[in-house]
């Protein structure tokens, strides 16, 4: 069997086109989303997503605009920024971007931006909602993996879900997202057991770890859904996944690729948030 590549470039691009028509429509009734990202630190790879999301904004007539803030940013200086952020009626999104330097708390950060405005969907109050099944801001990249897997019409309900990785940003939150959509779920992690044997159960493989190549075909079943979360550099300079795809894909049905995976549906859910957030501030149903 070869599998199905799910193309996160592709499927990206029409949902952009969708939102592009949106966000005009929006425009003719007076509202411009906003989202407002604050870069803290010289991080390269930090530098290059934001221009990312910026690039992807403007794409769809979302307005953005970016806070750079050098290293030596102190928390109070950060928080104080995002508390003007939050009641700025022309910011729809807020979105701090991570990791920051060490002297600012990242879960400080995450908390002081109103839930209402918290378009990465990290704010406590919003993972709650997510628990509890309630509508609200998904995090974008596990937001980004179930749109991938409803593209392709991929039957969720019933099917056993092994996720590897239980990060709060995309273990934790994309198996709590399958469960909602009444998958059977197993985390994995650094200490579980036979991890390759409980791998080799799934209907739907989640590999989040950050490790290049460590999922290869042994721990796929046959016929099974693979996505591959991991964003690896290589000594070339190329990007690589955490999965070995070209020994994967020979068992999977449908395969997710890096680069042109998972990472752009990331970024375009912020943007699908951006507009919800737009939204639901404004008078306009
Ligand atoms: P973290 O480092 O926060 O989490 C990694 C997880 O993998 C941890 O839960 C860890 O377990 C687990 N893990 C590490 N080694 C192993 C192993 N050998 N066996 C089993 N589990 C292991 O990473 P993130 O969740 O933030 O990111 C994961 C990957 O996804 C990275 O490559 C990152 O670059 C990429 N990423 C991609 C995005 C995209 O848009 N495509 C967005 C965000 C991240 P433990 O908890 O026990 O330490």
């Amino acid at each position: 069997m070869t599998a199905q590549l799910i193309n996160g470039k592709e499927l990206s691009a029409v949902l952009k086109q969708e939102m592009k028509g949106e966000v005009q429509e929006l425009k003719q009734q007076g509202l411009t989303p906003h989202l407002t990202v604050v870069l803290v630190g010289e991080n390269p790879a930090s530098k290059s997503y934001v221009k990312g999301k910026e690039k992807a904004a403007a794409e769809t007539g979302i307005s953005s605009s970016l806070i750079e803030l050098p290293e030596s940013t102190s928390e109070a200086e950060l928080l104080q920024i995002i508390k003007d952020l939050n009641t700025d009626e022309s910011v729809h999104g807020i979105l701090v971007q991570l990791p920051l330097p060490k002297q600012i708390s990242e879960q400080q950060v995450i908390e002081t931006i109103h839930p209402d405005k918290d378009v990465d969907g990290f704010h406590p109050s919003n993972i709650g909602k997510m628990m509890t099944g309630e509508d609200t801001f998904l995090p974008c990249t596990p937001y980004g993996i179930i749109t991938m897997l409803k593209s392709k019409n991929i039957e969720i309900e019933g099917k056993h879900a092994v996720i590897i990785g239980r990060s709060n940003i995309v273990g934790k939150p994309v198996g709590q997202l399958l469960l909602n959509e009444n998958a059977t779920v197993t985390y994995c992690h650094s200490k579980t057991k036979n991890l390759k044997e409980l791998a080799a159960t799934a209907d739907i493989l989640v590999a989040a770890i950050g490790k290049a190549h460590a999922i290869t075909a042994d721990y796929i079943k046959n016929g099974a859904v693979v996505i591959d979360v991991g964003i690896n550099r290589q000594a070339d300079g190329t990007l690589t996944g955490d999965v070995d795809f070209e020994s994967a894909k020979e068992k999977a049905s449908y395969i997710t690729p890096v680069p042109r995976g998972v990472g752009p549906m990331t970024i375009t859910m912020l943007l699908k948030n951006t507009i919800k957030a737009a939204k639901g501030l404004s008078t306009i149903e």
